[in-house]
């Protein structure tokens, strides 16, 4: 039996909630070791990047803030200060993305600050899912009538808060391993040509080598290319899709940033789960404009964490 429509017509507490737990919360630096208290920063530079791409300090981001696997899907205006923005680091461990900020990436080490980061935000999203989640059921709990269906909603509940955990945890796991590599300071830091084009093979023991064979099915694969022309959205998300008909999913993470110009493209997947390594498919993906423009905007369609141009939208 399916809870009726009717049964689960949320109105927007939950998501206000969410709002007013973000803007009260006393966030902690995630950084390791530190507890000094987190400042707001943007995970996409605001300077360099978001500011191309919008107008009047508004840029388009799509409404619904995750909470609701039902509800409808909009798009709606986001002010400039809002988009990718989260309290993550502390005014000193926000330092190490200076450059990044202010030059964009221009360096193998860039790439890695940059996906670092992006990490970090799309696990304080989902630790801010899993502390709103007790609210969101409890709100269902009180909507609905029907005892059997709180029951399957109970079930539901506990499946949920069990897979958002290993997620978080696998996510610390990339978060960390992406730091050391950072930390350990062997990384290329000399600048980028215009058209460059990097892949990566991180193992989780922290060791990195171009372009190896190695067969750990735990090591995440990072590809950049850096394309001279403009895409007019910026992202930086995680996302589940079906690459083929068998419904198998991809988890895939995108980091998509626009300048005046020219646009860095970031994907990370692991590699031995991913259809995307398999015989290099994402070659096909990342090397192909159209074909990359198309993952960008399937990704749209699987994602909320993107900022467009207004201009692009009309
Ligand atoms: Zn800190």
């Amino acid at each position: 039996m399916r809870p009726n429509k009717e049964a689960i017509e949320f109105d927007n507490s939950v998501e206000n909630a969410v709002k007013k737990y973000l803007n009260n919360k006393q966030a902690y630096c995630m950084y390791p070791g530190c507890n000094m208290h987190a400042i707001s920063s943007h995970t996409i530079s605001k300077k360099i990047s978001l500011n191309q791409i919008s107008e009047n300090g508004i840029l388009f981001s799509p409404e619904s803030k995750r909470m609701y696997p039902e509800k409808k899907y909009g798009i709606g205006e986001i002010g400039i200060n809002d988009a990718s923005t989260f309290k993550g680091f502390c005014k000193i461990h926000d330092e190490i993305f200076f450059s990044v900020d202010k030059n964009g990436i221009k360096s193998q080490k860039d790439v890695f600050l940059q996906v670092y980061r992006v990490l970090n935000f799309i696990i304080f999203n989902e630790n801010v899912i899993n502390k709103m989640a007790p609210l969101f059921y409890e709100k269902l709990n009180t909507s609905l009538k029907n005892e059997n269906i709180k029951k399957i909603i109970e079930r539901g509940k506990n499946t949920a808060t069990e897979a958002n955990e290993i997620r978080i945890k696998k996510l610390n796991k990339y978060s960390s391993n992406i730091l050391n590599i950072i930390n350990a300071g062997g990384l290329n830091s000399a600048t980028f040509d215009e058209e460059a084009f990097l892949t990566l093979d991180i193992t989780m023991d922290q060791d990195i080598q171009e372009n190896s064979h190695n067969k750990n099915e735990d090591n995440l694969i990072i590809v950049h290319r850096k394309v001279n022309y403009h895409i007019p959205v910026a992202m930086a998300t995680k996302v589940s899709f079906s690459l083929n008909t068998q419904g198998k999913e991809d988890e895939l993470f995108l980091i998509c940033i626009p300048y005046e110009n020219y646009s860095d493209l970031i994907i990370m997947f692991a590699k031995g789960k991913s259809l995307f390594a398999k015989n290099n498919h994402y070659l096909h993906y990342i090397y192909n404009d159209l074909n990359m423009l198309e993952l960008i905007e399937k990704t749209m369609v699987n994602s909320e964490d993107w900022w467009m141009s207004p201009r692009e939208w009309y």
